[in-house]
């Protein structure tokens, strides 16, 4: 399995900046046979940096789109209107669920739907600081996947990653902290219990999950080497090319 790592840029870079960061990163980037380079740019940059974009060194990733695929869905972009544009979609970051409000029955209709039009999903699960505290991680790590997979169909199961993002480790939190390698590990052994349960050994084995919380160039390798973890979400580093740069090496080196 590949190593995926994939940059986040959220509500960060307008399309002019966005251009520009890819033409240097793709200038720098060597042809990675074992890495998966993901962007995830804003919406309105992905048309034109789709053109621009080399599909043999990265992918581009849409952060969001909406399930439904045409209609009266105002300022709503499709998975079907992304499709070809993008080949991952980042879907259910706790930046959608706790700001705007996506519950697992409207994630689950956004895998769906990106399964659909062929837009690979990044379902993204995570427990928040208080439910982690109240000892709740399981159950929530639980719900989310399951309520976020129920519409996908055990034949597309395949076609998913999972990112695991302990919404009290990414950056932009209040208090972030840092989640340790061994609190990494517990939580993506438990997702792959989880995956067990439902889709057997193969599909638990074979799903690709990913680790994000304030990952840079000096905690990469670390995550990398979790048992389980088979790449990295990256929000804030991701906006500066040096340190992309350096932790595409790390994963890199980790591989061989
Ligand atoms: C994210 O928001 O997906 C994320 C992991 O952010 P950061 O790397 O900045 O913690």
């Amino acid at each position: 399995m590949k190593t995926f790592i994939v940059g986040n840029w959220k509500l960060n870079f307008n399309v002019g900046e966005a251009s520009i960061y890819l033409h240097k990163l793709q200038k720098k980037l060597p042809n990675y046979r074992d890495v998966e380079v993901v962007v995830a740019p804003s919406t309105i940059a992905l048309q034109p940096l789709s053109l621009q974009i080399d599909r043999h060194k990265m992918k581009l990733a849409a952060q969001n789109a909406f399930y439904r695929d045409y209609g009266a869905f105002t300022g709503e972009t499709s998975f079907s209107q992304l499709r070809g544009v993008v080949d991952y979609c980042i879907i259910g970051h706790s930046e959608r669920r706790y700001i705007f409000g996506e519950d697992d029955k409207m994630v689950a209709k956004k895998m769906e739907a990106a399964v659909r039009n062929k837009i690979t999903p990044i379902l993204c699960i995570g427990e928040t600081e208080s439910e982690r505290s109240f000892g709740e991680t399981a159950d929530v790590i639980r719900d989310q996947l399951l309520g976020g997979l129920r519409d996908v169909s055990e034949e597309d199961i395949d076609k998913v990653l999972i990112a695991y993002e302990p919404v009290w480790a990414i950056s932009s939190g209040k208090n972030a902290k840092i989640a340790s390698p061994d609190e990494v590990a517990e939580v993506v052994k438990l997702i792959r219990k989880t995956l067990e349960e439902i889709y057997g050994e193969k599909v638990a084995e074979n799903m690709p999950v990913l680790f994000g919380g304030s990952v840079n160039p000096s905690n990469a390798g670390a995550y990398l080497t979790v048992p389980g973890v088979n790449g990295l979400l990256i929000g804030g580093a991701s906006l500066i090319l040096s340190e992309f740069a350096d932790i595409l090496e790390i994963a890199k080196r980790v591989r061989s």
